[in-house]
């Protein structure tokens, strides 16, 4: 970019955004349309879309038209923009003709920067699409042109004529989505063939991605939920029932949750979708239809109760959490019995084939025992060359054992059944179960019956369910799913093949994410608690106020000035002029409650012996044992608080600690250097000189 050009879009980006740099990118494709370019920039949600027109048209004497599908997030982007202090509307059918009239003289007198409409409203504006009003042109979610496209809409269809009517006028189609063939045709369709094409990354690096078992869902889910009280969050599930059941089972424990499906009507919708949006209800239980129309940044993590029958879903909702780029979680569950359905729906429906392989892809990565980013990305066509170390898989891998006399077990079982049972049946042989299923039908006189006692349940479903996906056997849904062989089983059986089987996972579940979840802290929620009312005041939703990443970089930096508060990410002019007072208000408040009730026991014994006192006269004074108060100042001198530890072990004490160091291990223990020393030095004094020397 041209100097001139990259100073002012920062100065910009600062002043109305509150950013101070551009993400990889963004600046390049900023710069190509500030040349009057055309674009087509795909990128994935939160990657920061919006960013490369609305920068632009700051910069553009007329108005930036943005072409949305729909409604709802058009009302969101301006009420964002504005809050941001840029000039912005939007124009669509439910306006009145005074207000559509407004909005045309608006545009016609230079004062709007950005215009938001749909394609079916474009004819309404026909007096002001011509190049003395019209800047730029922004398509956003272009997929929706392509009959290629997952979202199909026949009135994007029409938008070719934008760039004939306006050939000087750069035109920019946005999308989260787009194969080659749909970028081909976007780029047709939008008569822009030249125009040139931004890929982005697919990786949502924020995203923790886990995959588990579905046994007890229910109380997983609530396992996971305890840890994150107020995080926003969506289950997503198959049926309308489900969503109401598990909206229902959420409640009764407690949660602030809202069943959401199509079988509901518009108004209710809306409301529901509101609520989420305001922060006021925390989860969502939906079926797929939820999600398209919002945009709020900080939904914290995506739940699939269910597993998505394809790739492309499971990616496009789980890139619903995380828009702020701040640490988010998308747990899936796998269960056959997900995947017996879709094969039922699948084999009543159209383009089977394509179907099934998609359910495969899909499967496979349930299954995986490697990374899954890379499996996910890999779907896509976007190569990483290491492990991601932000999957389950990659935090905890699986255990491979030699498990030949496991499947040989199992086989047998399904051997003796003639292949006639399904997979519960055999592991009740398999565990020598009494009940009815089995003694009805004598299974409790087989050979196989009971050679499996030692193995749990859950364990045998585990093996078998990877014997399953290994392609030892197949379940034939045609016949009650029942287990049956497939070739490679006999060499299992009858040539005494190797098989490698993974360990069942401990079965503790939410401990990976309990790692990484932090406490929010006391200030946060106050923080929160400020911008909820904001939100309220102005009728904005919480996270267009601040988003979280804004509001935890407020938390831990704690701007005591204006001037402070508006160095923060996210913090623009205007809003550092409206609201830092009252942030910095709570910070203040915040701290010096802080002091007041908390000098830390630390503290207090660093100021006693500052003051000339002694250990043992500190320990008198403080009531505590000696010992305590060595092991205070020890920690004092490891963060790095300047003491003079000289008059209680001296420097050629030090020494023979020193050198005593380097002819023994001692792993954190003082027995072997106090020994070493022949008992010389006291306890008290090697653990003074060990926190000085390793200072
Ligand atoms: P998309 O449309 O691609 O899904 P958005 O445009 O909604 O993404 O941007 C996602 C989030 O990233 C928003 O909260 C936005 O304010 C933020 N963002 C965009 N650009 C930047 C930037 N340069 N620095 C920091 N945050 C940014
Ligand atoms: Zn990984």
């Amino acid at each position: 970019m041209s100097l001139e050009l990259i100073q002012n879009s920062l100065s910009h980006l600062k002043t109305y955004f509150g950013y101070d740099s551009f993400r990889k990118n963004q600046s390049e494709i900023i710069e190509h349309v500030l040349n009057k370019n055309d674009a087509l920039v795909v990128m994935p949600t939160g990657g920061g879309k919006s960013m490369c027109f609305q920068l632009p048209a700051l910069e553009f004497k007329g108005t930036t038209l943005v072409i949305s599908p729909l409604i709802a997030l058009m009302k969101d982007q301006v009420d964002g923009l504005k809050s941001n202090g840029i000039e912005a509307d939007f124009f669509n059918s439910t306006q009145t003709p005074e207000t559509q009239q407004i909005i045309k003289s608006k545009v016609a007198n230079k004062e709007l920067k950005l215009l938001y409409t749909a394609p079916e409203s474009l004819s309404g504006l026909q007096e002001i699409l011509n190049e003395n009003y019209i800047s730029c042109v922004a398509v956003d979610e272009a997929h929706c042109i392509s009959s290629w496209g997952h979202d199909f809409r026949p009135s994007y269809q029409q938008l070719g004529f934008l760039k004939r009517s306006l050939p000087n006028t750069p035109v920019l189609a946005l999308t989260a989505t787009a194969d080659k063939t749909t970028r081909k045709d976007i780029l047709k369709q939008l008569s822009i063939p030249k125009a040139k094409v931004f890929l982005s990354s697919f990786d949502r690096e924020n995203i923790f991605l886990e995959v588990r078992s579905a046994s007890e869902r229910m109380k997983q889910i609530e396992n996971f939920l305890l840890k994150r009280k107020d995080e926003a969050g969506i289950v997503y599930s198959l049926s309308r029932k489900s969503t109401e059941k598990l909206a229902k089972d959420l409640t009764q424990k407690g949660f602030k949750a809202k069943a959401y499906h199509a079988g509901l009507d518009s108004e209710t919708r809306s409301k529901i979708q509101e609520e989420f949006v305001y922060d006021k209800t925390q989860i969502i239980c939906a079926t797929v239809a939820f999600g398209m129309g919002i945009d709020k940044s900080n939904v914290r993590w995506v739940i699939h109760y269910n597993m998505p029958k394809n790739i492309e879903s499971y990616y496009q909702e789980i890139g619903r959490s995380g828009r702020d780029g701040l640490t988010a979680n998308a747990l899936m569950f796998h269960s056959y019995a997900d995947v017996i359905q879709y094969k039922r729906f699948i084999e009543d429906g159209k383009n089977k084939e394509v179907q099934e392989a998609k359910l495969e892809r899909m499967k496979q990565f349930a299954e995986a025992t490697s990374c899954r980013r890379r499996i996910l990305l890999g779907y896509f066509g976007e190569h990483l060359t290491e492990n991601c170390g932000f999957c389950d898989v990659c935090k905890n891998p699986p255990r491979f054992i030699d498990a030949k006399v496991i499947a040989q077990k199992a086989l047998s079982a399904v051997a003796r059944v003639k292949q006639k049972e399904p997979i519960s049946v055999i592991i009740d042989i398999l565990r020598g179960a009494k009940n009815a299923g089995i003694y009805d039908k004598g299974y409790q006189e087989l050979k196989t019956f009971g050679i499996g006692t030692n193995i749990s349940w859950k364990d045998w479903q585990h093996y078998i369910l990877q014997l399953i996906n290994l392609g030892y056997i197949e379940i034939a849904f045609h016949r009650k799913n029942a287990l049956e062989f497939t070739p490679l089983a006999k060499k299992v059986l009858f040539e005494n093949e190797q098989v490698w089987l993974t360990k069942p996972k401990a079965d503790q579940p939410g401990f990976i994410e309990s790692r990484k979840t932090t406490k929010t802290s006391n200030l946060f929620n106050q923080l929160k608690q400020l911008r909820m009312e904001i939100s309220v005041e102005e009728n904005i939703p919480p996270y267009l106020v601040f988003n979280d990443a804004t509001l935890k970089e407020i938390e831990r930096e704690r701007p005591q000035s204006e001037q402070e508060f508006k160095s923060i990410s996210g913090v623009n002019s205007l809003k550092a002029e409206k609201y830092a007072d009252e942030f910095i208000y709570v910070i203040k408040l915040f701290n010096k409650k802080k002091r007041k009730k908390k000098v830390s026991t630390y503290d207090e014994t660093y100021e006693l012996y500052k003051g000339g006192k002694s250990i043992d006269e500190i320990a008198k004074e403080r009531n505590l044992k000696s010992t305590t108060i060595v092991s205070h100042l020890c920690t004092l001198v490891a963060k790095g608080k300047p003491l003079d530890l000289s008059e209680l072990v001296s420097n050629p004490e030090l020494k023979m600690v020193e050198n005593c160091l380097k002819s023994i291990t001692h792993e954190g223990a003082l027995k072997p250097i106090y020994e070493a020393l022949d008992e010389k030095l006291s306890y008290e004094k090697i653990r003074l000189a060990l926190a000085v020397l390793e200072k």
